[in-house]
């Protein structure tokens, strides 16, 4: 089975994923762009107990548009968000993609909030992303 660990920036924080994520997804929304300092953010989602949390985190909690909770996890030594939960998905976890620093991980499935994107990304994957 295929295991990958996704780290913080500093290492303190780390997540080791069991088997391949149920969801891969790309997310043009503001939060996403708060979050990540970035254009956009890279998701991949598993069930909680496929993966395995080693090292302490804090928790930002946000209201999500429609009001549920989306809880992040941040190193507190150097500030990366490396997994969340959300209130509308239970038993699933979240990890932030770019954490596994692996360019060979599979590409997205779907994208979401691309209208909120900046107008001179453009995403090329094969197979076309799903806009949800
Ligand atoms: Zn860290
Ligand atoms: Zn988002």
């Amino acid at each position: 089975m295929t295991t990958r660990t996704a780290q913080c920036a500093c290492g303190a924080l780390r997540a080791t994923c069991e088997g391949e994520p149920v969801r891969r997804s790309l997310c043009q929304c503001f939060s996403c762009q708060r979050r990540t300092g970035s254009a956009f953010s890279l998701n991949a989602t598993w069930p909680d107990e496929q993966v395995s949390i080693e090292g302490k985190s804090r928790v930002f909690e946000r209201s999500g548009e429609e009001g549920h909770w989306a809880r992040s996890h941040f190193c507190p030594a150097c500030g990366t968000t490396l997994y969340w939960r959300i209130e509308r998905q239970p038993g699933m976890t979240y990890v932030a993609v770019g954490c596994f620093a692996d360019p060979t991980f599979p590409v997205p499935e779907f994208a979401v909030y691309s209208e909120r994107g900046r107008p001179w990304i453009r995403f090329e994957t094969e197979p076309p992303l799903v806009q949800q």
